[in-house]
């Protein structure tokens, strides 16, 4: 009786791994007790951490030079540590404006610093990504911060911005693990959980090890990347029933799917086919420029708006749940991260025809 869920966040988990932390609530592994009822420092808790970072690791193949922290306070929380954390006393950084989270991310370093905007695609209402040439990086920034998927608007980055020594900052929170990435390229990079890792509590971040210690003396214990690093994410009790499941979520994406490539190519046709039904209709629309088309978030209207909450009903009696766009935008999103099935696009689409048929 499961639906398929395009939910933008919390997103779908993994039917498989839903299965699995259902046959171990009660007596995880012959222990007679739950993971979310064990000690975080008990040798069992500690292997599950442990498991699920080294697959975390090979995943996206981080280096050896890079810490993966298990944090929480969202991706929100990120928009203030980043900045607390990595510009130092009276610094500057420079920040590419692309859409809701990007400004929420603006805002908050503001108030910790001086924000440079390297290149804004506002006044196109964003839908659009600024090209490489656009960015325009003032002198001794602290590091260039963009995100590489706004969820919201449903614009992706198609390339990786270069801004030589700068170390290079990803909200990354809606396509991590979605598509492989070098790692290599970027000082920082940070995601919420509740999209492609696992369940909302959890928060992760990727650190180059040169860009830790480098904060002010009054930075709190708990925003601290250098503490969180020093003690392998432990410093307090994390969430440990959040990263127990993400754990399930890697070992899934590595054992069943078949790693990053795999889960890619997965990817790329599930949105190509939602995108091409859009686009090969005169009653739905997309507004975002095509190599900026996310991946993840496809936000679409309908040629007659007030169709909406009847398209919306009618979705979810069919078993299509979740297709509302953000409060802010309006307008139809289906979101199609890792764990949306292919067979949950091909019922939308289906969906889509017939209602076009009907109402169009
Ligand atoms: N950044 C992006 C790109 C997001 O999509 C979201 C949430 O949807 C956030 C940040 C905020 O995340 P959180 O709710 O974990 O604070």
């Amino acid at each position: 009786t499961r639906k398929y869920n395009f939910c933008a966040g919390p997103a779908a988990l993994p039917e498989a791994v839903l299965k699995t932390a259902q046959a171990e609530i009660l007596d995880w592994q012959g222990r007679g007790l739950s993971v979310m009822e064990m000690s975080h420092r008990s040798d069992e808790f500690v292997a599950i951490a442990k498991k699920a970072e080294q697959d975390f690791r090979d995943l996206l193949g981080v280096p050896d030079n890079y810490k993966v922290l298990f944090m929480q306070g969202g991706a929100s929380s990120q928009f203030a540590m980043v900045p607390l954390n990595l510009l130092g006393q009276g610094g500057q950084a420079n920040y590419v404006n692309t859409g809701v989270w990007s400004k929420k991310a603006i805002a908050e370093a503001k108030r910790y610093g001086n924000v440079n905007i390297a290149a804004s695609t506002e006044d196109r209402n964003f839908f659009i990504a600024p090209s490489q040439s656009e960015l325009q990086l003032s002198e001794d920034a602290a590091y260039l911060h963009y995100t590489s998927n706004e969820t919201i608007g449903g614009l992706q980055f198609d390339y990786v911005p270069q801004v030589g020594d700068v170390p290079l900052v990803c909200d990354m929170s809606s396509d991590i693990l979605s598509a492989p990435i070098d790692i290599s390229q970027f000082g920082l990079i940070y995601a919420g959980a509740q999209k492609n890792i696992g369940p909302a509590g959890l928060t992760i971040v990727i650190v180059r090890e040169d860009l830790l210690g480098r904060e002010l003396a009054q930075n709190p214990t708990m925003f601290s990347y250098k503490v969180a690093a020093d003690n392998d994410s432990m410093y307090n009790t994390p969430p440990t029933y959040a990263l127990y499941l993400s754990g399930l979520v890697f070992d899934w994406l590595k054992n069943e799917v078949g790693g990053i490539d795999k889960m890619a190519e997965i990817n790329q046709r599930k949105a190509a086919k939602l995108y091409t039904a859009i686009d090969n209709s005169a009653f739905y629309g997309n507004p975002i420029a095509i190599p900026n088309r996310s991946i993840m978030n496809v936000p679409f209207t309908l040629a007659d708006a007030k169709l909406e909450s009847v398209f919306l009903k009618e979705a979810e009696a069919a078993g299509l749940l979740n297709l509302a766009g953000h409060r802010s935008v309006g307008g139809m999103r289906a979101s199609l991260y890792n764990a949306v099935p292919e067979a949950a696009v091909d019922a939308l689409i289906a969906f889509m025809a017939d209602f076009e048929q009907r109402q169009g």
